[in-house]
């Protein structure tokens, strides 16, 4: 007999139909003559309501030994249920105890997130991570719908690159060499020609600048991969692997870029309302009850955009005291960008045209030459959530903007030869998949919405 997913069962409501089902305990009630166990298979939040009489196990299991986190095979019939919360249950014709579980940590009782933190391994059988589970599931499949539906590909960029394009000293280095045996004498330039590679590697801050090569070959593509970062900043919206999404766009500028970025926020969030709305309950009702109306929010309303001098005006206007006080020039702070998007505006709000200084090389110098074309969408709650630009297409700006970054523009020739061939305007962003997945479930914290979190300092699992 085949056998069936709990989802399936709960949405065809077959009264009478045999089924067999398999799953986890997640309670057990008995009485004089019979035993009620909820089941849940992960398919869905809700789980089974299986009735199982006393001699309904084989031989070399019993009834009594089943508790919390035991595995089960029930054959039965599906009935409409008299108790309330179910239409139907599933009166048990033969039950299979699969694998006991005595001493299970999970208990009925809530447990805090930062002890599911302790148990990673076991903590995707609780309701809230399982539910977590299937949105990001259900959100990753929404990011290849969007831009397939639109015509951009998919890239494979690299997870090992050389040449370090932002995050100087933010890099996992990646070698092969010994490091018990590394002659002391040697400098450390030439210690890397003896390396793996030939030169020093480390693990990929971004997929832009490859990225940027396809964007100039098959127009639109996008990639999707996990990014590391070795900052060592401990908050609730930094981890050291992360996923980040990357369209690039070939004849594309700023505007159309946070266009596109725009469209595909909302484009998330609509599809998540309409396909994950058993899981964003839970959320709304366990994290955060204003889920629905922030992700409404975002959905309906038209994204603020303002520069970042007129940002800084406003803050400035606010009167309101922070910690990093505010001047032109400055690098936001998450306080400044949550006072935009919380109290000013109250919600979405993308700032665009930042001070170059603050800006990384391959953005497009304005003509005021003090400014690029930078944008970050910054959401309530989370701060940014997509970082992008319009990227420099000038090879004359180019090279000149390395220069001054006193940048090796040897290790860019292939970057620049994307300006000498051809050279096209074009754009692209970056939005970090965590943060979307924390911002349309509520969770507090971003270790909590990846399967196994790796920070400064835990690697576990
Ligand atoms: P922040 O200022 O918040 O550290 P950033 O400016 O370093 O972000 P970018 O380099 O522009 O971020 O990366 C693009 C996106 O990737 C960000 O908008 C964010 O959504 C996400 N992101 C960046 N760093 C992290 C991280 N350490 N953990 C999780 N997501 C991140
Ligand atoms: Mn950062």
């Amino acid at each position: 007999m085949q056998c069936h997913k709990i989802v399936q069962i709960l949405r065809q409501k077959a009264v009478g139909e045999k089924i067999v089902v398999q799953g986890w305990v997640k309670t057990v009630r008995r009485s004089k003559s019979v035993s009620f166990i909820d089941i849940n298979d992960g398919s869905c939040l809700t789980n089974l309501q299986v009735i199982a009489e006393q001699n309904q196990t084989t031989d070399e299991n019993h009834l009594k030994d089943l508790s919390t986190g035991c595995s089960l095979r029930v054959t039965g019939t599906l009935a409409a249920s008299p108790a309330k919360g179910q239409d139907i249950e599933l009166q048990a014709e033969t039950l299979e105890i699969l694998g006991l579980a005595p001493d299970y940590p999970l208990q009925k009782k809530r447990h805090s997130f930062e002890y599911l933190r302790e148990i990673a391994h076991l903590r995707p059988r609780t309701n809230s991570l399982g539910a977590v589970a299937r949105i990001r599931s259900a959100l990753s499949f929404a990011v290849h719908t969007f831009f397939q539906e639109r015509g951009f590909f998919h890239i494979h960029t690299p997870i090992i690159s050389t040449g370090d394009c932002e995050g100087a000293g933010e890099t996992f280095t990646v070698t092969a060499l010994d490091l018990e045996n590394i002659p002391s004498s040697t400098n450390l330039a030439s210690v890397w020609d003896d390396d793996f590679f030939g030169c020093q590697a480390n693990l990929t801050v971004s997929g832009q600048l490859e990225a940027e090569a396809y964007a100039m070959a098959l127009g639109n593509v996008y990639t999707f991969g996990p990014t590391f970062r070795a900052e060592n900043s401990n908050t609730s919206r930094h981890l050291a692997e992360f996923w980040m999404i990357e369209p690039e766009m070939a004849f594309c500028n700023l505007q159309e870029d946070i266009d596109i970025a725009e469209q595909f926020i909302k484009y998330l969030v609509d599809t998540l309302l309409k396909d994950c709305l058993e899981d964003l309950e839970l959320f709304a009702s366990f994290i955060e009850k204003d889920l629905f109306k922030r992700l409404k929010n975002v959905s309906e309303k038209t994204f603020i955009r303002l520069s970042y001098t007129e940002a800084i005006a406003e803050l400035q206007k606010s009167k309101k005291s922070f910690k990093f006080p505010v001047a032109w020039g400055m690098d936001l702070q998450s306080e400044h960008e949550r006072y935009l998007t919380e109290v000013i505006f109250g919600q979405p709000v993308v700032l665009t045209d930042y001070p170059k200084t603050i800006k990384p090389f391959y953005m497009r110098v304005n003509e005021d030459q003090k400014t690029v074309a930078a944008m970050d969408v910054l959401f309530p709650g989370i701060g940014e959530i997509i970082g992008g630009s319009q990227r420099e297409e000038r090879q004359d700006n180019l090279v000149a903007r390395m220069n001054e970054l006193n940048m090796q523009t040897s290790e860019y020739e292939w970057y620049i030869d994307l300006r000498r061939y051809g050279t096209v305007p074009h754009a692209g962003f970056g939005l970090g998949f965590e943060r979307m997945v924390q911002f349309v479930t509520g969770m507090k914290n971003i270790r909590d919405v990846i399967p196994f979190p790796r920070t400064p300092g835990s690697a576990s699992f």
